[in-house]
């Protein structure tokens, strides 16, 4: 029966901020590609934290080395050197290509301090008045639950009864539009940045149309304005490339990394960009208490490292193209559209009909696979990257089956 599973979401229910609606299953262990429940089921994990587990639960590399730092000293906080964060600074921009790491706790912080080094290079690079930096960002963008992220989003789940959100300086246009991004840039010379997903996640993995980044980026040029692209859930292999970006070959001035930078173990978010931007902070200006800590700083290298040595991104790729497929495949009029990229997907329903995402997510579950609704109509479907073929197709099983269920 059920009974552990309802004690445990009884108490989130009576003690916790009902902040969330989870589907109805208390996890308690996981390895690689699955989780297990509390009593015993086994499970598919295609959420993977919202891709924080790209590597795989309880990766024993990363695991080794997160027991081994814990052991030695956890937190020395950044009022002193430590000895892994210079190497993991290093290590994050010989592998990215950028000449600074700013390295956080949250990826939602990793947005807060991209906006305030753009302003800040606005007003001591660019030359912007004081006060007037503004920042551009796309419909539908997610990044986090700050004031600012709430201030910056058009939905109104983020925001209402949240306010004020006056004074931000913040501006959207639509996603894959390069006109509106140039009437924008045209008419307002205080555009400090753009700062955009490369892949829109929590929209319901909504992907750049061909070109688009290409033409932000030689924009963004043209009119000195940063790019910021934050790659918090379309990185590190997520998409089929180390960042979803290089599928258009391009360089934003700054990149945003969090989730499977610790691949699940420890929050640590980390801000690329280079000497112009970030050599305008001075001591005192910015930080955190764990930001950079020994522990998150170690984990974070291992974790990245994993990803290459792995060759996650390859099989992201490989697995990817596999699992669209089959998603392609199936059929159904209350079915829209398949879509993804790497292991990146989403399945959408059409608006008018009465199956709701849910339902199938709820399907799913009972079925053994686990994966949630991004808005009332689209399923994102996101396995760990460790992920192989025989799975894919136990999946694609599953989830053909809860189709039919419905
Ligand atoms: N940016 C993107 C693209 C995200 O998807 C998320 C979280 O889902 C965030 C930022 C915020 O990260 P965090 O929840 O670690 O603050």
């Amino acid at each position: 029966g059920l009974g552990y599973s309802n004690y445990y979401m009884d108490l989130e229910k009576q003690y916790g901020c009902r902040n969330y609606s989870p589907l109805p299953v208390v996890l308690e262990r996981g390895e690689g590609v699955h989780v297990y429940d509390v009593e015993g089921k086994k499970y598919f994990d295609f959420l993977s934290a919202y891709s924080a587990v790209n590597q795989g639960h309880c990766h024993p590399k990363i695991l080794k080395t997160f027991i081994e730092q814990a052991q030695k000293v956890t937190l020395t906080s950044r009022a002193f050197y430590n000895s892994n964060l210079g190497e993991c600074e290093k290590f994050l921009s010989d592998t990215f290509g950028y000449q600074k790491v700013l390295l956080m706790n949250s990826g939602c912080e990793a947005g807060e301090s991209a906006i305030k080094f753009a302003r800040r290079w606005a007003y001591t690079v660019k030359g912007v008045p004081d006060n007037q930096a503004k920042v551009i960002f796309a419909k539908g963008n997610f990044w986090g639950r700050s004031i600012a992220a709430c201030g910056s989003s058009d939905d109104p789940s983020r925001f209402y009864k949240f306010g004020p959100f006056g004074g931000l300086g913040f501006d959207l246009i639509d996603f894959n539009s390069v006109e509106q991004l140039e009437a924008k840039l045209q008419n307002d010379p205080n555009i400090a940045a753009f700062f955009v997903e490369h892949i829109q996640g929590e929209r319901g993995v909504i992907l750049p149309e061909n070109g688009y980044f290409k033409k932000v980026k030689e924009l963004c040029d043209k009119y000195n304005v940063l790019l910021i692209i934050d790659e918090i859930q379309t990185g590190l292999g997520r998409t089929g490339k180390l960042l979803s970006h290089q599928w258009d070959d391009i360089r934003p001035d700054m990149v945003l990394l969090a989730k499977a930078l610790t691949g699940g173990f420890y929050p640590v978010s980390a801000v690329l960009t280079d000497n112009e931007v970030m050599e305008q902070i001075n001591p005192g200006e910015h930080g955190s208490t764990y930001g950079g800590n020994p522990l998150g700083s170690k984990v974070a290298v291992t974790a990245t490292k994993v990803i290459l040595e792995e060759k996650l991104c390859e099989n992201s790729l490989e697995m990817g193209d596999i699992f669209l497929k089959g998603l392609k495949d199936i059929q159904k009029p209350f079915i829209k559209e398949a879509r993804g990229r790497g292991l990146f997907c989403a399945l959408e329903f059409h608006e008018s009909t009465k199956v709701t995402a849910t339902q199938l997510c709820l399907k799913l579950k009972e079925r053994g696979l686990l994966a949630k609704p991004t808005h009332n109509t689209t399923i994102r479907f996101s396995p760990p990257l460790v992920i192989n073929k025989q799975q894919i197709e136990e999946a694609l099983d599953i989830i053909n089956k809860s189709v039919n269920d419905l």
